[in-house]
């Protein structure tokens, strides 16, 4: 809550320098760092390997916004780009019947992935989706439909 002084709360059962973090748990935490680190320093090898080959990727998720009660799907997909980081698509409904695509053109996009992007926004007209929008990074656009 804001603008209320708390610092007079304390933590139930919380005394200081009673609780300990084990040696075990130190180790465990420092070999998480340790794979993590590696893994981001050879993230772009790790991406070349993953997604070779694929022209796009699909992320399918739920969310569920407890204050609303809606439940939303959500199917993510990215088109792998050689030039780009590539044209990223959602489309979304949930059970209220609303459902949108959003269509994201990334600020350093190709001038194919460019293209590609308006062709997904024009092609959402077509599909039975209450809202369409489109996000040109590169050319500093946005359309909504
Ligand atoms: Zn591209």
């Amino acid at each position: 809550m804001a603008g209320l002084d708390y610092s007079g709360v304390r933590e139930p059962d919380y005394h200081e320098g009673s609780w300990r973090q084990s040696l075990r748990v130190t180790r465990q935490v420092e070999e998480v760092s340790r794979q993590v680190l590696e893994k981001w320093k050879n993230r772009e090898k790790l991406a070349e390997e993953k997604f070779k080959g694929m022209k796009k990727v699909t992320l399918p998720r739920q969310v569920y916004y407890d204050t609303a009660g809606i439940m939303e799907s959500q199917q993510q997909e990215f088109k792998v780009c050689s030039d780009c980081p590539g044209v990223n698509t959602i489309h979304s409904t949930n059970d209220r019947g609303d459902s949108l695509i959003g269509v994201q053109i990334p600020r350093q996009a190709c001038p194919a992935c460019q293209a590609e992007g308006y062709r997904l926004f024009e092609q959402a007209a077509k599909l039975k989706v209450k809202r369409r929008f489109l996000q040109d990074k590169a050319g500093n656009q946005y359309f909504a439909g």
